[in-house]
């Protein structure tokens, strides 16, 4: 197919494109490079450089590459700057993504997946959390997500524009060649083992009272080449719906500091702060839909394993891309 692939130069999107050409597809990528890099973009891909607020670009590109597919994955997507800056989150999330919908539209695109997130769900009444879970998010980001789903759920009733929402857990690890590069980090793993690599003294644990069974949040770590893998196996005709991803494993903060010193052999040096505003004690996934109906089978299940590719490229890239 003819993909479009937004946001294609960032962390998940760049794998994401690396394995939808190893798989036969065309790939243009379109990236404000905000947060992502150009070298991270496989060179078989087209690259536009460009903002989707800029409504004329968009509509101009999509109706000279009429892409079959869109996968929409750029997005401002740090829960704490969202509880500081939330216009931020509503105008790149929400706003400027309808200019990319409307383009859609109008160019008759068949499929559009769109990468939403764990966050929509807040602190859920049981874990692990399935896709039928209210949504009650804690923070403008998560909203943000859930308003462009709801805006998907319309222009799929008005326009029958067919889509995949994807919420992702928290997406970690690294391919052969792409891996995390934040300009300013802000994630739990690559901020763990920048210690590991002699870059920082110490990592912080933010919160330690809540309610879990050491006192630091529980997350449920997925790798982005699984999370690549379910979006290959969404391009297939008459996948439509919502799917979690994620491993269906809860590990804690102090639970992925231990892995991280496992893995690397080296010792982490910890302190420990207040809770960081926003943050759900414990997000678990059930994936077990997109198991049945995708017939998704993650390959990386365990923390450590994550945690390992995402210690070969960082060892190997020391200063990111
Ligand atoms: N966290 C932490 N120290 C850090 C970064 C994150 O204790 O340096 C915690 C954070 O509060 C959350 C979990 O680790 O409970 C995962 O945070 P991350 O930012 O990696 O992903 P998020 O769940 O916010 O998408």
């Amino acid at each position: 197919m003819n993909v479009l692939v937004t946001g294609g130069a960032g962390y998940i999107g760049s794998v994401c494109v690396e394995e939808l050409l190893n798989a036969g597809h065309e790939v243009v990528v379109f990236d404000n490079l905000s947060e992502g890099h150009r070298s991270a973009v496989d060179q078989r891909a087209r690259f536009v450089l460009g903002d989707l607020g800029d409504r004329a670009a968009v509509g101009s590109l999509m109706s000279e590459v009429r892409p079959e597919a869109v996968i929409h994955f750029a997005a401002s997507a740090l829960v704490g700057e969202s509880m500081t800056n939330p216009g931020k989150y509503f105008r790149n999330n929400v706003a400027n993504g309808i200019n990319l919908l409307d383009a859609a539209v109008e160019s008759r695109v068949r499929k559009f997946v769109f990468s939403s997130t764990c966050a929509s769900y807040g602190p859920p009444d049981r874990v692990p959390i399935t896709e039928d879970t209210p949504q009650r998010p804690i923070n403008p980001y998560g909203e943000s997500k859930v308003m462009f789903e709801k805006m998907l759920g319309w222009y799929r009733q008005i326009h029958g524009l067919e889509f995949v929402v994807f919420r992702f857990f928290n997406a970690a690890g690294a391919s052969q060649k792409l891996g995390e590069h934040h300009r300013i980090e802000t994630h739990l793993i690559p901020n763990v083992l920048k210690v590991a690599l002699g870059q920082a003294s110490h990592c912080e644990i933010f919160g330690t009272d809540y309610p879990t069974p050491d006192g630091t949040c529980i997350r449920d770590y997925v790798h982005i080449a699984d999370i690549a893998s379910a979006h290959i196996l969404a391009m297939e005709p008459g996948r439509q719906g919502f799917f979690n991803l994620g491993n269906g494993a809860g590990c804690s903060v102090r639970e992925v500091i231990q892995a991280c010193e496992k893995i690397s052999g080296r010792s982490i040096a910890v302190i420990e702060k207040p809770r960081r505003p926003g943050d759900p004690p414990s997000l678990v996934a059930s994936a077990e839909r997109a198991m049945r109906e995708l017939n998704w089978k993650p390959r990386f299940t365990k923390v450590e394993e994550i945690v390992e590719t995402a210690w070969n490229w960082h060892t190997r890239h020391p200063k990111g891309y």
